[in-house]
């Protein structure tokens, strides 16, 4: 059996994993009858967060939504089939976030998430259980039980926040659509948050362990930060291949461009690996794939000891992101470079 580990975030997670899962079922169906893979996705839960008394996973939920068939493909996040007829009744009460909602038929999860973890679960033992109805066809693993959330320092005072005061960053991403300056990242609850047993086995026990295009701050970032990660990739044997989230100098969807500036690393394809760092200097990476646009990255990174290629990066369907997959794999595949 291949055994393959995914460090994750939502949306740009989830579809990177969905082409993961396309590529080694088809490997698995051809003559040569490969073995089958077993994938095991570590899903940051920095962006968790109580809402209305209720425990919200955003990037978790984004994976088992999309990998079991439940999600909203227009969207790319939240359940397919929707309705809100439960959060207009809480704002009657004046109460929740206008700015986040939460339908009808997510709040299910919430519910039993919720009512498992307060009858004494883990938020792993939890997301295995919602996972036995989702089936996504990946083993699912929170990066911690511990609750670890990303905030984020105003560096000026908008609505009723303050200058200098923390604000949730799913407050900063979806009420502010990150257009409010950050001066930090925080990561409240790092400081006694261990990863889980589950996550450092994953690693270890890994043939591979893939970065998918996903936020390199506040998704692979946050769960590079949690104590045991870090150290994992560092002693596992598998090669560590990683996969842009940034094209020509721009984020594809999403904010990852603000996020990096308030980090201080410039926004290209070539600056997020070397932040990462090459493995043999202590950083996280053997290799890494940048878009056919940023091919001049190639060189530069080659030097810096991390292996590069430069193809199509665009997760436009699913065969075209199996591709990116085959061609991540292949980097790692190849003799190392003498
Ligand atoms: P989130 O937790 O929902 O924000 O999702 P992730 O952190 O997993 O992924 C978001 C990142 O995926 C974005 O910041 C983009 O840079 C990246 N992304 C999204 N679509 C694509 C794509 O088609 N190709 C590449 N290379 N990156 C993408
Ligand atoms: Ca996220």
């Amino acid at each position: 059996m291949t055994a393959i580990a995914v460090l994750a975030g939502g949306v740009g997670g989830a579809r990177f994993v969905r082409g993961l899962l396309h590529h080694e079922r088809a490997q698995e169906t051809t003559p040569a009858g490969r073995t089958r893979t077993h994938v095991r996705v570590i899903a940051n839960t920095g962006d968790d967060m109580w809402l209305n008394g209720l425990r919200v996973c955003p990037d978790l939920d984004t994976l088992m939504y999309t990998l079991g068939g439940g999600i909203s493909e227009d969207q790319g996040w939240g359940r397919n089939g929707e309705t809100r007829r439960t959060s207009a009744e809480i704002s009657a009460y004046g109460r929740g976030w206008d700015w986040f909602t939460l339908g009808d038929l997510d709040l299910a999860t919430h519910v039993v998430r919720t009512d498992l973890l307060r009858q004494g679960s883990t938020l792993t033992e939890v997301t295995e259980f919602l996972c036995r109805r989702w089936q996504p066809g990946v083993e699912l693993l929170p990066m911690s039980d511990d609750a670890v959330e990303t905030h984020v320092r105003l560096t000026q005072d908008i609505d009723e926040h303050p200058a200098g005061s923390l604000i949730h960053f799913e407050e900063w991403w979806v009420r502010y659509r990150a257009a409010v300056p950050a001066g930090e990242f925080v990561q409240v609850g790092l400081d006694t948050a261990q990863a889980t047993e589950q996550v450092i086995e994953a690693i270890l026990s890994a043939d591979v362990v893939v970065l998918p295009p996903s936020n390199p701050v506040v998704s692979v970032g946050t769960i590079l930060a949690v104590p045991g990660v870090r150290e994992a990739l560092g002693r596992t044997l598998a090669p560590v291949v990683g996969i842009s989230p940034i094209i020509g100098g721009a984020a594809v969807h999403g904010m990852a461009d603000q996020c990096l500036e308030a980090i201080g690393v410039p926004s290209t394809a070539l600056d997020v690996a070397l932040h990462y760092g090459a493995r043999r200097d202590g950083g996280v990476l053997d290799a890494w794939l940048v878009d056919t646009t940023d091919a001049s990255a190639v060189a530069p990174l080659d030097e810096a000891g991390i292996r590069a290629a430069a193809v199509p990066l665009w997760m436009t369907d699913v065969p075209a992101t199996a591709d990116m997959v085959a061609a991540a794999l292949d980097l790692v595949r190849l003799p190392a470079p003498s």
